[in-house]
């Protein structure tokens, strides 16, 4: 793929689980500066979706490309390099790390720890000779110092942009639920994605929490030059913010469209009357 292929393209993408066909040839293409949403009853294959576009799952057939590379057979943190990165609908954070350190973890997966650094330590453990006195001497090594720095300060600043600063040093697991939300998008981003997808990211929340969050999440297409699929069980709420959406229905694509077009579509009146 050249300079013009788009941040993600996903065809004829289907998957079943035994015999049912959670996901059947679905298509979709994220170019910077998207805000798509996907939408779709309980059950309809959205969070399934996601899982393929990120590799927890292999498709039964059709093609997956993020940034032109055709990612078919990866797996997640591989795709993850290549610039895509997701929340969960369940949250998954590090439940006993403090905020600041659940977005450390993920600035430092994406490389963040520079090779010359783990040289100087590989040249001190090799004159030591003993993996402590190695570890030690890593920590010391003034590289290391600021590699250190460097990551906090980038995670400083994506619980700030959250709206989390308060809560750097309280252990995830004692944030209230919708700061915990927020924390996963903070985490998500600390990976440095050029594709955000968003599994119900709102939910839980009350109403004036979804209002601020479908807000912050356009700011952050914009401020982070992102493009961004958002799943959300609320119809009304991802049309407030959505350009384009595709509705599934057991694992169908059953409309695309922008919200005004989808929203009078029948099918999907019918798809939503009978959830
Ligand atoms: P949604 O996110 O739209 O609510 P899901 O994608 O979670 O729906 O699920 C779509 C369908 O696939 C559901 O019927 C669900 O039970 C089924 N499903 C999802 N994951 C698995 C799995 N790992 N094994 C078996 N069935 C699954
Ligand atoms: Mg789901």
């Amino acid at each position: 793929g050249g300079a013009q292929a788009p941040l993600l393209q996903a065809d004829g993408v289907s998957i079943q689980f035994g015999g049912l066909k959670a996901l059947t040839d679905f298509s979709l293409t994220i170019r910077q500066g998207d805000l798509l949403g996907l939408i779709g009853p309980n059950g309809a294959g959205k969070s399934t979706a996601f899982n393929v576009l990120t590799g927890v799952y292999q498709p039964t057939r059709g093609d997956v490309h993020v940034g032109g590379q055709r990612v078919n057979g990866l797996k997640p943190h591989q795709i993850n390099h290549l610039g895509l990165a997701r929340t969960f609908q369940n949250i998954r954070l590090f439940r006993a790390l403090t905020a600041l350190d659940n977005v450390k973890v993920a600035c430092r997966a994406q490389g963040a720890l520079h090779p010359h650094v783990l040289g100087v330590g590989a040249k001190m453990k090799n004159a030591l000779g003993n993996y402590r006195d190695w570890w030690r001497a890593l920590l010391l090594t003034p590289g290391f110092q600021a590699e250190e720095r460097e990551l906090t300060r980038q995670a400083e600043h994506l619980l700030e942009v959250m709206g989390l600063s308060h809560r750097r040093d309280e252990e995830a697991r004692n944030l209230p639920y919708g700061e915990q939300r927020r924390l996963e998008i903070a985490r998500a981003l600390g990976t440095k994605p050029k594709v955000l997808l968003l599994d119900e990211p709102a939910a839980g929340m009350n109403t004036r929490e979804k209002a601020d969050l479908m807000v912050l999440i356009r700011k952050l297409r914009d401020d982070f030059q992102l493009g961004v699929l958002v799943i959300e069980h609320d119809m009304k709420l991802v049309m407030g913010i959505c350009e384009h959406i595709t509705v599934l229905d057991h694992g169908e694509t059953i409309a695309r469209g922008a919200p005004a077009q989808v929203r009078s579509d029948r099918k999907v009146i019918e798809a939503y009357l009978g959830d």
